[in-house]
């Protein structure tokens, strides 16, 4: 089965709010093994909500709507929706009678129009919504579903769960998984993914490259769980084998959670010294909890000064080698073990950019340093992009450096 959700609105389509509907129904759609293909929007306007029906008719099994299910003049969902399917509309009593208890019960008038809303097309049944005055439809014409639902959330997503799944729920699984790797480019990735075997009927495999990184997902369906799940993990199998130099985790859990997971079993304290990334490091590991059981402190030493005060860097290894070599990320990293209690310390200096490159040190070199009690190891990276980019690219390298 495939799904078409279509949200409508002029404040949508104008960009006065964000369709948070749309992302919302489409991962649940796909925990309930059905497929949504098309995220269509439109205004409130007859011709062109009539229009873009249509065409989600003639190519989704299922069709969900949100939006444009009030007793207003703009809200016209349900009467374009059943004059295009030809169903007319008729009043419902009972929902009638609700509704004009409803008003009874808060002592206020009721308008003709608040019984628009106890019209449904014919042979439609009514969705309940419990916070919020009109009511969801569904109908079932020709082998079609077709779900009219509110457009606030919180009256639309209760309405949804309680109601709407149980109505659509296919047997039918999809199962998604996730590689994250760091160190390999996109194109690259794909050349060699398309040498494995691994590219099968009803699967599907994508790559997406972020910053720094790539993620390649799998994506199983069939019938039965089980053997779904079987074959997708027989694939990421083959995939972790060819890649596992480059793998660092699975289902796009960030990489700094990575780290602090594993400083936190090997008990062990961190600290950092940064340049060129200005506290992009320390901010990261801060915005995953718990990150106090390994933090001990993030310094910024960005100018020369700061490495000499904070960190003991002798100014002669500044002078000599520059603030962006292999000489001043080692003496940063030292200072910074010997002044703290911490197990291992990172430092990092680079260039950013755009300015302050040169041909020995262009922009985008950056040297890191990871030292513990016993050992130390200095990287010289290569990074491409602009200033944004490349200290994104600098972080997520670091964590990886420290992750290995
Ligand atoms: P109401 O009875 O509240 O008017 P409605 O079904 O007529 O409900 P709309 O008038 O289209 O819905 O939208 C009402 C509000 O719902 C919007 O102001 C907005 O806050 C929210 N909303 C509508 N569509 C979306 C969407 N696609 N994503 C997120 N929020 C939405
Ligand atoms: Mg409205």
């Amino acid at each position: 089965m495939i799904a078409e959700i279509l949200t409508i609105g002029t404040e949508v389509i104008t960009g006065s709010i964000l369709n948070t509907n749309a992302q919302y129904l489409a991962g649940k759609l796909m925990d309930l093994g059905i497929e949504p293909i098309y995220h269509t929007s439109v205004d409130d306007n007859k011709e062109r909500l009539r229009n873009v029906f249509k065409t989600s008719l003639d190519r989704a099994d299922i069709i969900i709507t949100t939006g444009g299910l009030g007793p207003t003049q703009d809200d016209l969902t349900k009467e374009v929706i059943s004059s295009t399917l030809e169903l007319p509309l008729e009043r419902d009593s009972s929902m009638e009678e609700n509704i004009r208890m409803m008003f009874q019960n808060m002592h206020r008038d009721m308008t003709e129009n608040n019984l628009k809303q106890a019209e449904r097309p014919l042979g439609s049944q009514f969705i309940e919504n419990s916070n919020g005055t009109a009511p969801g439809i569904f109908i079932n014409k020709n082998g079609k579903k077709i779900i009219l639902l509110p457009g606030p959330p919180k009256e639309m997503i209760p309405m949804f769960e309680n109601y709407v799944a149980g109505l659509i729920k296919e047997d039918y699984t999809i199962i998604q998984k996730s590689a994250n790797l760091i160190g390999i480019g996109e194109s690259a990735l794909e050349t060699e993914l398309k040498k494995l075997d691994v590219y099968t009927n009803g699967f599907e495999i994508a790559t997406f490259a972020k910053d720094g990184e790539v993620e390649i997902k799998i994506i199983g369906k069939g019938k039965v769980r089980l053997e779904v799940e079987e074959k997708v993990n027989e694939i990421l199998d083959i995939i972790n084998k060819k890649f596992s130099e480059f793998i660092y985790g699975y289902d796009n859990i960030p990489i700094e959670e990575l780290v602090l997971n594993r400083l936190k079993e090997k008990r062990f304290k961190m600290s950092l010294c940064e340049s060129c990334t200005g506290g992009l490091i320390t901010s990261r590991l801060t915005g995953i909890s718990g990150a106090s059981e390994v933090l001990d402190r993030g310094l910024v030493t960005y100018s020369n000064q700061a490495k000499i005060d904070e960190l003991n860097v002798k100014p002669l290894t500044l002078e000599n080698h520059g603030a962006v070599s292999r000489e001043t990320a080692y003496e940063m990293a030292k200072g910074l073990i010997e002044k703290t209690n911490s197990d291992i310390v990172l430092s990092i200096t680079g260039i950013a950019g755009p300015l302050g490159g040169s041909i020995e040190k262009p922009v985008g070199l950056v040297y890191m340093c990871v030292m513990t009690r016993d050992n130390y190891k200095i990287y010289e990276n290569h990074f491409t992009g602009n200033r944004t980019s490349i200290q994104n690219r600098a972080t997520i390298k670091a964590f990886y450096e420290i992750f290995n």
